[in-house]
């Protein structure tokens, strides 16, 4: 994705005699793009800081890229704001911020295999999260080479069933990493599975309150440790559920860009979404009755109409699934998608906005004046999730940073 910021828009251009000319490369706004409002993000780390207390630290999970809000911006915006340290999912998402200049702890949250990775990841200072002693002995073995402690958080299983040691074997697998005489043992942490359902109020039948339950125990047979450990269970959802969840430190992806883990989620924090989606119209089309709209003709006009062509599609990140569901804003007015979303288009009927002018720009995700397209929305239609809807904008789409 292209930066604003980073693009020298002058090139040389040879033309066919040799002569040089200067020519532009093309505005990053000339066709659609993200605009990502990296104020907000600040701000939605200093809300989500304030909000968890002083003796709880702040880990912004930044992974893709930065929930497709660039990873870089994310970090930075969120340490300002007063964010501890980063999580990411991979080792190139931790060097690319290292390369970025960030000095912050690091922490890879997914689980790397061998030791060129493991390596690499000690070279670059990043935190790998271990969850059996396979990978903690070749830590040990990279910095018994090394003359220098591997920082690693261990990962317990408490029913996510995915990454961590099994939460009934934790006990034993640290007596054995405290063995090791070069690993430095510093956090332990497990995942919810389900936190976006409250834990309702205290009773056994929510999930997360079992793996709270399993979680406690397990820290409770280590207490007998004599260094402490960095303890973190909650994603966002968690953090925004119940404090009980939060231990030394919460991991927040989703509420650091500005949105609540489910539609009936209840915050009263003042968090801001940060991204919008806009793209511009490259064509107006008057149309009579009855004519059949894009591929398939799934739409055919019910009265003599006016339509946008708008330069945006499934390629960049808009759900082909969305196809005559979703509305965008002109000036904060809502005008319909019409027929099947495009590889790299799709039509807007603008009869009820007829003034819209070739070059002008739509929001499709994001505030415009008045109108706030959700995420949310969007899933609500396709059957997605926030998430997926916010880092499916890449490799097309330039990303603006305000
Ligand atoms: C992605 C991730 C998070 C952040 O989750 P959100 O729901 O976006 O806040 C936290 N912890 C782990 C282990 C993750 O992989």
């Amino acid at each position: 994705m292209l930066s604003m910021t980073k693009i020298n828009r002058s090139q040389k251009f040879v033309t066919f005699d040799g002569t040089t000319e200067n020519v532009m490369s093309p505005d990053p706004q000339s066709r659609a793009w993200v605009e990502v409002d990296s104020k907000a993000i600040e701000n939605n780390a200093r809300v989500l800081k304030n909000f968890i207390g002083k003796d709880c630290l702040l880990m912004a999970v930044v992974k893709a890229d930065g929930y497709g809000h660039g990873s870089e911006t994310v970090a930075k915006s969120a340490l300002t704001g007063g964010a501890d340290s980063l999580g990411v999912a991979t080792l190139e998402e931790g060097i690319q911020l290292r390369n970025a200049g960030l000095k912050c702890p690091i922490l890879i949250l997914g689980n790397l295999i061998n030791a060129e990775e493991l390596y690499s990841s000690f070279c670059w200072d990043l935190i790998p999260t271990i969850s059996g002693i396979r990978e903690a002995i070749i830590c040990n073995n990279i910095a018994e080479n090394n003359n220098k402690k591997f920082v690693i958080h261990l990962k317990v299983d408490t029913g996510m069933t995915r990454l961590g040691c099994d939460c009934n074997e934790v006990e034993e697998l640290i007596s054995k990493i405290d063995c090791l005489e070069n690993i430095s043992l510093k956090g332990i942490y497990s995942h919810l599975a389900i936190a976006e359902k409250d834990l309702e109020n205290n009773t056994q039948i929510s999930f997360t309150w079992i793996q709270l339950n399993r979680f406690k125990k397990v820290l409770k047979d280590l207490s007998k440790r004599n260094e402490s450990l960095c303890r973190h269970l909650a994603n966002s959802a968690g953090t925004l559920s119940d404090s009980r969840l939060h231990f030394d430190m919460v991991r927040v992806g989703l509420s650091l860009y500005g949105y609540l883990p489910l539609n009936e989620f209840e915050s009263d924090l003042n968090l801001t979404p940060a991204l919008k989606v806009r793209a511009r119209v490259t064509l107006i089309r008057d149309v009579e009755k009855g004519i059949g709209v894009g591929y398939g003709h799934f739409f055919k006009t019910q009265r003599k109409s006016k339509l946008a062509v708008v330069a945006i599609g499934y390629a960049d990140g808009v759900s082909r699934t969305l196809s005559g569901k979703i509305s965008a804003s002109i000036d904060g007015v809502l005008v319909p998608q019409v027929g099947a979303i495009a590889m790299d288009q799709m039509v807007f009927d603008i009869t009820d906005k007829p003034d819209t002018k070739t070059g002008q720009v739509l929001t499709l995700l994001g505030t415009d004046g008045e109108v706030f397209l959700s995420p949310q929305h969007w899933c609500d239609l396709s059957g997605s999730i926030p998430w997926e809807v916010l880092c499916s904008f890449r490799n097309r789409l330039p990303r603006i940073v305000t």
